[in-house]
């Protein structure tokens, strides 16, 4: 690689608040692949996959962050702190995050604090799981035919609970793509149903989108909860609900086209 790249002084720390992708690391950007294997220290979350660490350079301090859920390694304002204190250092500092920083990331939360301190910073966007995982799995999130308006939603809220705007979610000719849905799938189907939602509205449950060990389950508003439970899917699954489900039947290529784009 020998286009040209910015550098930030060494002498002034610096947070990169990088994207790391669903898990492949063909699809780390390349902004990404440059910070990592420049920088000093590399603080990381749980869904930055070991392939995608393997970038970070030999010599960089690795900081593992968590959080699993309801397994928080280190609290959210540690991970400020922290951050704020090697920035301080006048280390370059990259924040690894799974898929894109600034969806469903706490990104967003992160750089306050570090504006707040007077810490230099830098955004470098990811592939987030709704793109990255539903390309994986053959199912496009919008069709002329099935879906005009895709909608992200977390099904995993602050108190514990999936309280969703549920009208929004039922509207039809759109496509819902909700992170963190696995534990709370059999109450979200229940509320789609009951806000008049049609039962045989396809689902597709995709769980390591991206990674060889990918799943994706596939049902309907009723069923889907059962064969989830059945096929035993862990963290992190990515739920998508909509007629552009039923594209994966003939659009799935994951696996057998694979070893083409490694070539
Ligand atoms: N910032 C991340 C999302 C963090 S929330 C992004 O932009 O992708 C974590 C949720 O993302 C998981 O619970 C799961 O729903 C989803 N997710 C992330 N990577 C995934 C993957 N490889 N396969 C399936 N779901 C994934």
């Amino acid at each position: 690689m020998n286009a040209r790249v910015d550098h930030p002084p060494r002498a002034i720390g610096c947070v990169h608040l990088v994207g790391a992708g669903p898990g492949d690391p063909e699809l780390l950007t390349l902004r990404a692949v440059r910070l990592l294997q420049c920088a000093d220290v590399v603080v990381y979350d749980h869904l930055v996959s070991p392939a995608v660490l393997d970038f970070v350079a030999a010599t960089a301090r690795r900081i593992y962050a968590g959080k699993r859920r309801n397994e928080h390694s280190m609290r959210q304002e540690q991970i400020n702190t922290l951050l704020v204190q090697l920035a301080r250092e006048g280390l370059q500092v990259v924040r690894l995050k799974g898929g894109d920083p600034f969806i469903f990331g706490r990104g967003g939360e992160e750089l306050q604090a570090l504006a707040a301190e007077g810490v230099r910073f830098e955004v470098v966007p990811g592939i987030t799981a709704a793109s990255g995982v539903s390309a994986c799995a053959g199912i496009p999130l919008t069709h002329r035919d099935f879906a005009q308006t895709c909608l992200f939603v977390t099904g995993h809220l602050k108190d514990g609970s999936a309280n969703l705007d549920w009208p929004s979610l039922v509207r039809t000719h759109q496509t819902v793509v909700i992170y963190m849905g696995l534990s709370g799938l059999p109450g979200i189907c229940r509320q789609m149903l009951l806000h008049g939602a049609l039962p045989e509205l396809p689902v597709a449950v995709v769980q390591d989108g991206s990674i060889s060990t990918q799943q994706v389950v596939t049902g309907t508003l009723t069923t889907i909860a059962d064969k989830v439970a059945r096929a035993g899917l862990r963290s992190p699954s990515l739920t998508i609900i909509g007629e552009v489900v039923s594209l994966h039947d003939s659009l799935a290529w994951f696996g057998s086209a694979q070893v083409s784009a490694a070539a």
